[in-house]
């Protein structure tokens, strides 16, 4: 009756969200008197899924069919659902990500669950189970009880930064009999990220807005994020435009961060793109307008030009 989890990995290194995932479902597991199983879908050496047990996974179920290196949503249900019947789960954790995202519900309709999106804290099992999650953009917090019998979570990435300790997770196959259905959904290109801290795990980033002008003045937001070891990221106008390109806007429509640090040049801090942001441990907002609604979220802020603050925080920060 294990609670499990689904691990994600990209070109087979495990994500560290999904570490964070593991030791989440580790947490809860003894209050419901059983253990964790991991679940690793598609092309993942034995070694780093023994790794989970780092983590707080006492087991690794792996389907190794190579088709689930790419997201398919029913397939990697499918995978989920037979796990859990195998494991007779009541509990099952996947994070809120845009894997989470696209599978969780799919999991939770097929096991009459009770799902929490976003979820920042381990359930109250002693007023049930309460979870609690972010509402309105990130401006409330909410208290949900999951009644049902089994329980989806979806937990917020960078939450819970996880800890390394001692252990090894005993890995198993687990066959799973696709339908075509499975896979109707083919991918016709993939754009890989090369060479840049990806977005979803950066610890520092620095955004850029409207307040920009144009793509023609990124270099300078670019080359503070090279000095830092920074992501980049974007307002929505940003990336509607076509100044960059959509998998780096942030907020209410776009991709969520929490990292420790996040920089924001010429962003207005309109409550869409909080929404993304606002659980970043630190906030520096550049504007040029005192009265820019993002110094209210801000734990430090400077009133002036982008175009010549940037290149000079660029060149303390090569000092350093
Ligand atoms: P602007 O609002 O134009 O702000 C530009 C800022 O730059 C201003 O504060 C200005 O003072 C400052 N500035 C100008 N020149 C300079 C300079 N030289 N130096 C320094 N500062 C300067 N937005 C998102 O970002 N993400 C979302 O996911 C999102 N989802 C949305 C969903 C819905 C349903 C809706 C209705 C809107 C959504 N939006 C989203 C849009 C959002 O409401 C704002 O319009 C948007 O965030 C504004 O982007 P911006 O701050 O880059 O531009």
């Amino acid at each position: 009756m294990s609670v499990i989890v689904l691990v994600e990995h990209t070109g087979g290194i495990i994500k560290k969200q999904s570490f964070e995932a593991v030791q989440y479902a580790a947490q809860i597991a003894p209050k419901m008197g059983t253990t964790v199983t991991a679940v690793a879908l598609g092309s993942v050496t034995e070694a780093e899924m023994e790794n989970l047990g780092q983590y707080g996974a006492q087991k690794v179920l792996h389907v190794a069919d190579g088709r689930l290196d790419e997201l398919h949503s029913r397939a990697y249900a499918s995978a989920l659902i037979a796990a859990a019947q195998k494991e007779n789960s009541k509990v099952v954790v996947a994070l809120h990500d845009i894997r989470g995202r696209a599978v969780a519900p799919r999991i939770a309709v097929k096991l009459k669950a009770g799902l929490v999106a976003g979820a920042l804290s381990y359930p109250d099992t002693e007023k049930g189970f309460v979870i609690k999650k972010a509402v309105f953009s990130g401006k409330a917090f909410a208290y949900v009880n999951i009644l049902s019998d089994v329980k989806v979570i979806m937990l917020m990435p960078n939450t819970f930064p996880p800890q390394k300790q001692e252990g090894k997770a005993v890995v198993e196959q687990l066959d799973v009999s696709f339908s075509e259905k499975d896979f109707s959904v083919k991918v016709k290109s993939v754009n890989k990220v090369t060479g840049e801290v990806p977005l979803a795990d950066a610890e520092l980033v620095v955004s850029g807005g409207r307040g920009l002008k144009g793509p023609e003045n990124w270099g300078i937001l670019e080359d503070l994020a090279k000095e830092l070891g920074a992501a980049t990221a974007c307002s929505r106008p940003v990336a509607d435009s076509h100044w960059r390109p959509h998998h780096e806007h942030v907020g209410q429509t776009g991709g969520t961060v929490r990292p420790n640090l996040y920089i924001a040049v010429g962003i207005s801090g309109a409550i869409q793109h909080l929404a993304g942001v606002n659980g970043s441990k630190t906030i520096v907002v550049i504007n040029k307008d005192p009265e820019a609604p993002f110094f209210k979220a801000a734990n430090y802020g400077v009133v002036g030009d982008a175009l010549e603050v940037l290149p000079r925080l660029t060149a303390a920060v090569k000092k350093f």
